[in-house]
């Protein structure tokens, strides 16, 4: 959305025109830009690359790199992917992986589409320090490097990661390329179906993989998270100008839209589904529509009244949350069941939602109910007579949008049989049920890490480990008091330590060395890690890389660790790359000394030539849990700077400093700062919002460490 700052232009997406493009640069580059290149002219250490006139598009999707790349592995009938030339060596091994999801990927596309891939090439460029993990130019997107070449030991999940963001920047060169919003306040089309596409084509591509698992973990949390929250909008927004549009980039648009299209997939099936995309595409070939034109489409496709469910998801704000009653006779059958939804905000009425209820037995495959609530309370009849569950799971699969707490005798039975519940799909979305009863405030942060500390050593998944294992780290250091802390922080570290040399896989042992990063502080915890960075122990078949080791960096720096600033020197010394020195800047700013914090802010401030990205990446570290007291002091500051750092940062930047600031703060005090800042700030309305969405977790927090004592 800067194209007037390179070209004269009316910079919106309905306007859309023909690019022709004529580059003069240095020979030792190249260029990577929409069209196919139809003309080159050399003289002396000066080329001349002419590209063809491109097809119509929007000027937000018009793009050129020139610089010293070169793309790996060319194989006709691949995409090219372009690495800068002293990034070869690192790509070799990675990029056939990412040639191949791609290909597949514009094949099950153009097949669910029904319709060709729009740009006449497609190519993909890695550039450092990219602010997004990517963007969807026409024929030639770009992507973070980092975020392609892992810069750390990978997971399977971190590769997976991979796929879907390959996946949604290919599946908007249809959605949002060759079909476009009208307006930014339609933002939620091309990105809302982007990442659903992306794991439905997974999905089809890799069917072993779990994909709606993923998708629960990843896109899930974010959306409700802001959704609880008085800061919260609907997916639909009222964008005025330009400016305005960078605000709407959120998880209400990256998250919570495709988990509404997930739920519309179920409620009209996927077949009329895909219909309707196919409907909606070929009537907007290389033009512009808006949400209206497309559910349009879904009702044409279903020959359903579709209105009223999209006026109350689309136009709408905030998330219900839904509970279940039932009631057992005697004889061990069900009498009734009914589920009741409350809005989480006191506004607003109830929402229609379609969705799946589990009964889940203790020997016996559990049975599932399809569920239509329209109402604030929808009782199941079909339930009555069935065998009396041990519990009730009201959003089975996934398909609805919404918080979906366990009643006491479910969430009591849940908590003590996880370890029976062979579906993993189950099971992580049992695990979320819990995580979502400690945030409402219905079960003990103690109770959620006594029952991590018993599943997990037994627990395969990864995304389960990771998001468990996170969680758990939230629970310790936020949500515990210091007394409590002292006493579980050492079994966690223990946990993690040992998991990390034995746990079965690969990927596990690594989610683990993460772990222990996060968790250690104790003498016995840092030992190892101190251990891993000499080499004097190795993880079995892991060779940890240099973000790695500056992570390990970071941890020692940030828990006070004995002799870490010699450790810190040594690897400066020993990583003097470019990307070497950006993580030095980062580990450091972990550093628990006045001295240290004061520094790094005036840099953040005052430092017009720092890198965004050095200073993003370090937020957190400056944050770390355990510098609270040292940080608190910058918190009205960092607030304070929010109308500026608004205005010159990139889109993201400003909800990433605000999570950073008012995350690294647990208490009831600073919760009372922030909130005293907001009654008098000069603020607009959308940072007033943003403040709201962010400040929902310390308020959370210090109520849970108020009841929970
Ligand atoms: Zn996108």
């Amino acid at each position: 959305m800067d194209a007037s700052a390179a070209f004269p232009c009316f910079d919106q997406p309905d306007l859309k025109g023909r690019f022709t493009l004529s580059i003069v640069h240095d020979n030792r580059d190249a260029v990577v830009a929409n069209g196919k290149g139809v003309f080159e002219d050399g003289i002396g250490f000066v080329t001349t690359d002419t590209f063809a006139k491109t097809v119509p598009i929007s000027t937000y999707l018009f793009a050129f790199a020139v610089g010293p790349f070169r793309p790996v592995h060319h194989t006709d009938g691949l995409p090219d992917v372009y690495v800068r030339r002293s990034q070869l060596s690192r790509a070799q091994a990675e990029i056939p992986a990412v040639q191949q999801v791609t290909a597949d990927g514009i094949k099950f596309l153009s097949g669910y589409f029904a319709q060709r891939f729009p740009f006449p090439k497609y190519d993909m460029v890695l550039i450092p320090g990219f602010p997004f993990g990517g963007m969807e130019h026409a024929g030639a997107t770009f992507l973070n490097e980092d975020s392609i070449l892992f810069r750390a030991a990978p997971t399977e999940e971190d590769r997976f990661g991979r796929d879907t963001l390959l996946l949604h920047e290919l599946a908007h060169q249809w959605f949002g390329d060759l079909t476009t919003m009208r307006w930014f306040d339609d933002l939620w089309l091309k990105e809302g179906f982007a990442q659903y596409m992306a794991y439905r084509t997974l999905a089809a591509l890799k069917p072993a993989q779990n994909v709606w698992t993923h998708f629960y973990q990843q896109i899930k949390p974010a959306a409700y998270a802001i959704d609880v929250t008085p800061g919260t909008t609907p997916i639909y927004q009222n964008i005025a100008n330009l400016q305005d549009a960078k605000s709407a980039y959120g998880a209400i648009v990256y998250s919570k839209a495709p988990a509404l299209l997930k739920q519309l997939a179920h409620l009209i099936g996927d077949e009329h589904f895909r219909n309707g995309l196919r409907l909606y595409l070929h009537e907007h070939l290389y033009g512009n529509a808006q949400w209206s034109d497309l559910v349009a489409a879904f009702e044409r496709a279903s020959r359903e009244n579709l209105k009223p469910w999209a006026e109350a998801w689309i136009k709408r704000r905030a998330v219900p949350e839904v509970r279940t009653q039932w009631e057992c006779n005697p004889q061990g059958k069900l009498m009734s069941l009914s589920l009741t939804q409350k809005n989480a905000l006191p506004e607003g009425g109830p929402w229609p939602i379609a969705t799946q209820v589990l009964l889940g037995y203790e020997n016996a495959p559990p049975v599932r109910l399809r569920v239509k609530l329209a109402g604030e309370k929808t009782p199941v009849p079909e339930a009555a007579g069935k065998p009396c569950p041990a519990f009730v799971f009201a959003n089975d699969s996934d398909y609805a949008y919404g918080l979906f707490l366990p009643d006491d005798k479910s969430r009591d039975y849940i908590r003590r049989h996880l370890n029976s519940v062979s579906d993993v799909f189950e099971r992580t979305l049992l695990w979320g049920a819990l995580w979502d009863s400690v945030r409402a405030f219905e079960l003990a942060p103690t109770d959620y890490l006594e029952t991590a500390a018993r599943e997990l050593p037994n627990e395969a998944n990864e995304t389960l480990v990771r998001s468990v294992g996170g969680r758990s780290a939230v629970a310790l250091h936020d949500y515990l008091n210091e007394e409590s802390l002292k006493k579980w922080a050492p079994s966690l570290e223990v946990l993690a330590a040992t998991q990390m040399m034995r746990a079965p896989e690969k990927g596990l042992r690594i989610l683990w060395f993460r772990m222990l990063l996060s968790l250690a502080t104790t003498p016995a915890a840092l030992e190892p890690i101190r251990q891993l960075l000499k080499g004097e122990v190795h993880i079995p078949d892991v060779e940890l890389r240099s973000l790695d080791r500056w992570r390990m960096v970071g941890t020692l720096l940030a828990q006070n660790a004995e002799g870490a600033d010699g450790i810190y020197e040594a690897e400066c010394k020993r990583d003097p790359t470019g990307i070497g020195l950006k993580y030095a800047y980062v580990a450091a700013a972990a550093k628990p000394t006045a001295a240290k914090k004061k520094w790094y802010f005036d840099d953040y401030l005052q430092n017009a030539a720092r890198q965004e990205d050095w200073v993003q990446d370090s937020l957190g570290n400056f944050n770390e849990w355990n510098a609270s007291v040292l940080t608190a002091p910058y918190l009205k500051q960092a607030l304070d700077a929010l109308p500026r750092i608004k205005q010159q940062r990139k889109i993201f930047f400003t909800l990433a400093w605000l999570s950073a600031f008012i995350g690294g703060q647990h208490s009831l005090e600073a919760d009372r700062v922030v909130h005293d800042w907001l009654a008098t700030a000069n603020i607009d309305a959308d940072l007033r919002l943003k403040v709201l969405q962010v400040l929902d977790e310390l308020d959370r927090t210090a109520k849970i460490r108020a009841q929970f004592r």
